[in-house]
């Protein structure tokens, strides 16, 4: 199978260098590629039914002659109509088509032919519209490919038949022998011609079943090897927990969650088997930074250097000074390092963070330049990891040996999800929320309510609250800028032109961003009319509505980071989404924002709604997508995941030649495996 993802397309009869370009739109290059090219769905033609059976609504095919053809009507120009009435022998059906003069010469009056189409049912009787039709002679089922303007689905079924014989007499399988017997799945063989052109419905379920147990074997096996490479001993094993004197200094009891959380980590880095490793999950406004606080205390307070990254330098400069309030009085050593750190103050900075002179660095990406160095880094958290990838954490991870590491993350991920992405990691979710906390009213509108809308902030603002505006998206850089800029100026004209409007975008430089956004906290600007800059973690608890236009362009997980930004005091808040987009899918998307404030909930429903193959950047994670898995595949996660590790204990680097052709489709599909 190997060679047949090095021999080209052209190798294949009937397609040339043109036909081969077409191909090359469809990912596929080589004849391995056009194999792992599985259709989208099925036209079974094999069993067809009879017109009585046939449902409203159907696609179905069925055998039937011809018995009258009426002259072609002309509907209007370009546009001409031409009927057939057939029959099964019992009952008639009507089948019309269009602009297809040819279709004379084919459907010959007394011949008998197979339709394959929608069925329709009505007091007229049975019809079908366009149906595709086919000779009685060999029928099969066959499969409907994902195509393109020029490249047609028939088109494809051609190229994979030849595809097809030229597999090997035995094929080198990705899963072996014994796995496929344990957990009953066909062979490669079997499921590559049986998934293209199955020889009953029963036999492409068979392959179905047997290739997306291949994809999470491949995804589980993948990312077990990439951490299996990094199983190490602990070799910062903290030896107190200083947890109950760091609560201490808090200004509020922490949450039940919270507390559990702590004690969660603080147990992994006592552990001697390996250093920590773990996903904290917790909702907008769970109190994450509390929790990265405490750990990082008891971390210091055993002589360990504590890193925490996060994507924004608004964010960094926010924990610096939550931090910096909680350890106000101890003698905690805290340093805040982004880009626009001055020079002289950044040399200072690194100095000291090489002499062991500082405990805890907060910081943006700043903190992996080459240039820092630590004394002994024994704590790293990223936080918001989603904005990070594999590469960026790892780079800090790097400047310390082995040391404890956390990602935090507000974007919940289902728990199945959760584990795929990150297979080495242990999981935490604060599941409670501080008390008082405010459920905020979300709604979801059309445009034409916009002028309702400003007047709704108007009368907020006069009884002294502050709203945010995410302003429409546009998809260049570019034009950021201007989109925001540009949605201010309006709103100055309309009924909000009294009120102080500040913009936010991110091409601005930090400092420019930090002055407009300590404006807004301080309460110096009524409205802050931003562009998702504003989506993470930013804290003004005296905003109480957030307007969010191009609702529908946003994923759902999104909208609920923008949503928390607005809730976060005692008062009564709200979350309005502007779309014009009336499909039922958008609005069924966004209701369920309105229903729920629960970010779990929002994430199962994403993921229902969106596949797990469109899920959260699986290519981010360098995770491969999945070509067949669907949400409901994913109760095979945890048997793929069971199989894994049983190829992985007898082998593993995968060096074995049993496991070569797994090997081979990790490396095809993972874009950074080191070999
Ligand atoms: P997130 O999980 O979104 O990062 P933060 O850590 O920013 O949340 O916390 C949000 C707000 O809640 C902060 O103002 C923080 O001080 C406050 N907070 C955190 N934990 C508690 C608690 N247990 N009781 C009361 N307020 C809390
Ligand atoms: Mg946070």
């Amino acid at each position: 199978m190997a060679s047949l993802f090095r021999t080209p397309l052209t190798t294949l009869s009937g397609i040339g260098n043109k036909k081969a370009e077409q191909f090359h739109k469809l990912g596929v290059d080589t004849v391995g590629e056009l194999l792992r090219l599985y259709p989208r769905a099925y036209e079974d033609w094999s069993s067809p039914v009879m017109i009585s059976d046939a449902a409203d609504g159907e696609n179905c095919c069925i055998r039937a002659a011809v018995r009258t053809c009426s002259s072609p009507a002309y509907i209007r120009k370009n546009m001409t109509l031409y009927k057939f009435t057939v029959t099964d022998g019992i009952d008639f059906m009507t089948v019309s088509f269009f602009n297809v003069a040819f279709i004379y010469e084919q459907l010959k009056k007394g011949g008998e032919f197979l339709f394959y189409g929608t069925i329709k049912k009505s007091d007229k009787g049975t019809e079908m519209s366009s149906p595709k039709i086919q000779t009685t002679g060999k029928v099969r089922i066959r499969p409907v490919y994902p195509q393109t303007n020029t490249l047609k689905s028939t088109h494809i079924e051609n190229a994979m038949e030849k595809a097809l014989a030229m597999l090997p007499e035995k094929v080198n399988d990705t899963i072996p022998a014994y796995i496929r017997d344990k957990y009953g799945l066909c062979d490669l063989k079997y499921a590559l011609r049986n998934i293209h052109f199955p020889e009953n419905s029963q036999a492409a379920q068979t392959a179905r079943n047997r290739l997306v147990f291949e994809e999470l074997l491949i995804l589980e096996t993948g990312v077990g090897l990439r951490c299996s490479s990094r199983l190490t001993e602990n070799s910062y094993i903290i030896e107190h927990d200083h947890t109950d004197e760091f609560l201490k200094l808090l200004s509020f009891p922490p949450t039940g969650a919270q507390r559990r959380v702590i004690s969660e980590c603080i147990s992994d880095m006592q552990k001697s088997c390996h250093p920590m490793n773990r996903l904290i999950q917790g909702d907008v406004g769970s109190g994450k930074t509390a929790v990265a606080a405490a750990v990082c205390y008891t971390a210091a307070r055993n002589s360990l250097q504590c890193a925490f990254m996060v994507p924004t330098e608004i964010l960094a400069g926010q924990h610096f000074e939550s931090l910096s309030e909680i350890f106000n009085g101890t003698d905690i050593r805290l340093a805040l390092l982004t880009g626009s750190t001055k020079a002289a103050e950044k040399t200072r900075i690194l100095t000291s963070l090489k002499n062991g002179d500082i405990d805890i660095i907060i910081g943006t990406h700043a903190l992996i330049s080459e240039n820092v160095a630590f004394n002994k880094l024994g704590l790293v958290i990223t936080d918001e990891q989603h904005r990070f990838g594999v590469g960026q954490r790892a780079a800090l991870t790097s400047k310390g040996q082995s040391p404890h590491v956390i990602v935090m993350s507000a974007t919940p991920i289902p728990r199945t999800l959760a584990l795929m992405l990150f297979g080495d990691l242990e999981l935490s979710i604060i599941d409670e929320m501080p008390p008082g906390r405010q459920k905020v009213d979300t709604y979801c509108v059309g445009g034409e309510m916009r002028g309702r809308i400003y007047n709704f902030i108007k009368k907020h603002i006069d009884s002294g609250h502050q709203c945010y505006i995410v302003c429409p998206l546009v998809e260049q850089n570019e034009t950021e800028l201007i989109a925001a800029e540009e949605y201010a100026e309006n709103l100055k004209k309309s009924v909000l032109g009294k009120y102080r409007i500040r913009v936010l975008h991110g091409r601005m430089s930090a400092a420019e961003k930090d002055i407009v956004m300590n404006e807004f906290a301080s309460g110096k600007a009524d409205v802050l009319v931003s562009t998702t800059v504003v989506e993470v973690g930013v804290n003004v608890p005296n905003a109480t509505i957030m307007l969010i236009e191009n609702a529908e362009r946003f994923g759902l997980s999104q909208l609920h980071q923008l949503r928390g930004r607005v809730g976060r005091g005692k008062e009564r808040s709200y979350c309005i989404m502007i779309t014009d987009n009336t499909s039922p899918v958008t609005q069924e998307r966004l209701g369920i924002l309105c229903r729920t404030n629960n970010g779990f909930t929002i994430a199962d429903e994403d993921l229902r709604l969106r596949g797990p193959g469109d899920f959260f950047g699986f290519r981010q994670h360098g995770i491969p997508e999945f070509k067949l898995v669907k949400t409901s595949d994913m109760v095979n996660v945890d048997a793929a995941r069971d199989a894994a590790r049983e190829i992985l204990s007898k082998d593993p680097m995968l060096t074995s030649k049993e496991d070569a052709p797994l090997l081979f489709e990790i490396r095809r599909l993972f874009p950074n495996t080191q070999s």
